[in-house]
């Protein structure tokens, strides 16, 4: 009897003993992602990891092996389920078994050797094998649809008072002719991918070994593939989603429109949509937060003498009283006249910054003022900055 691989298939796999088809492959399926080697390149011990995740799947998504592993501790194609001469089929079930009297294990646990050099593509192949075009598997249990991301451009007032939007989403929804199922009546027909057996070669260099079949899950038949969706049980469409975007919404905003992501699989609740609205920006309001800023230009005489100048809000006009010596760029609060917060149920305010601006100087009279208003006010601006050059 070959040697055995000495580790915890069900430890490997993070799963319990008892747990069913589904959990087992939803878990090799987040694992071999996590440890596969395109993702981990270099990477010798995630290589390893891979390796005995493969191992650890192969044996427990087979009901047969698994049945072995389990009474045994270890499995071996020589071992019949139910144990030797025993069993229903023993080993006559599994006709085709290409071991070629390597054992798997003798592959998997080496770390030197001309094998492990070879077989980056031939887990490449395996791995390709496993997670695209499996549209014949039909897995046991429920599966939830996958989550759709959106971006969304809103303009500035979209965001301050909210809004309604149509979206054109292209999602997935289930099949109406095979109601989800993928597989429409009649009798099954036999995989072409392994002629019935269950289990496929794979060639890793000069090895051989075997593994589940993975169009047909080691089931060896495959159920008639329906015409319309070819088998997904779901077909992509383009659906108009309408999604009200609450007032106050900001740049990166994130929106969720329960059950609108893809649909799910064998009668699993669909995913979520997801939206993430992006602002743009305002000629003149800038927004921060709750807040809104707006530069506002004043004349001298306002800012010198003081006045009451109308400014734009976001609700319209108001009144913003500039006190006697404004100094450019002197900041003045407007309460509650930011945006509203519907979290805090408070509004925001708005910042206003005055801009002084020099007076066009095109006749003869404003000439005569400024003349006599540099002969009263001996104020010299740069002195500041003199002190400090
Ligand atoms: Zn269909
Ligand atoms: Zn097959």
């Amino acid at each position: 009897m070959p040697a055995a691989s000495k580790h915890d298939y069900y430890e490997t796999l993070g799963v319990s003993r008892g747990a069913k088809e589904d959990e087992i492959r939803k878990a090799y399926r987040k694992l071999a992602r996590k440890h596969h080697p395109d993702l981990n390149p270099g990477d010798k011990a995630s290589e390893e990891r891979f390796k005995k995740v493969q191992e650890a799947y192969d044996i427990l998504s087979d009901s047969k092996k698994r049945q072995v592993y389990d009474q045994y501790g270890f499995y071996s194609d020589n071992i019949p389920p139910g144990g030797p001469g025993g069993g229903p089929g023993g080993g006559a079930g599994q006709p085709g078994m290409g071991f070629g009297g390597f054992d798997f294990s003798d592959y998997v646990n080496h770390t030197g050797g001309p094998q492990t050099g070879g077989g980056a593509g031939a887990f490449r192949d395996i791995f390709s094998q496993f997670f695209s075009n499996r549209q014949d598997e039909r897995p046991g249990g429920p599966e939830k649809g996958s989550d759709l991301e959106y971006g969304l451009d809103i303009d500035f007032w979209q965001a301050i008072r909210g809004t309604q939007v149509r979206l054109n989403v292209a999602r997935q929804e289930i099949c109406e002719t095979c109601n989800g199922s993928g597989s429409v009546g009649g009798s099954s027909t036999v995989c072409p991918e392994c002629d019935g057996t269950g289990s496929v070669t794979q060639m890793a260099g000069a090895m051989k070994f075997s593994l589940t079949c993975p169009r047909c899950d080691g089931k060896g038949r495959l159920k008639n593939v329906c015409p319309t969706c070819h088998g997904d049980g779901r077909l992509s469409k383009t659906e108009t989603v309408e999604v009200r975007i609450p007032s106050g919404a900001q740049s990166g905003s994130r929106l969720r429109v329960a059950g609108k992501g893809n649909a799910g699989r064998a009668g699993g609740a669909a995913g979520d949509l997801y939206i993430t609205v992006r602002v743009e920006p305002h000629a003149f309001f800038r927004r921060d937060g709750d807040d809104i800023h707006i530069q506002v230009p004043v004349t001298v005489s306002e800012a010198g003498l003081g006045a009451k100048i109308e400014v734009p809000t976001i609700d319209g006009r108001a009144l913003l009283k500039v006190p006697q010596g404004t100094q450019n760029q002197q900041k003045f609060r407007l309460r509650e006249k930011g945006v509203m917060n519907a979290r805090k149920n408070q509004r925001g305010d708005e910042i206003v910054e005055v801009v002084i601006q020099a007076p066009k100087v095109d006749d003869e009279r404003t000439r005569e003022l400024l003349r006599e208003l540099s002969q009263v006010s001996s104020e010299d601006p740069r002195k500041e900055i003199w002190t400090k050059v």
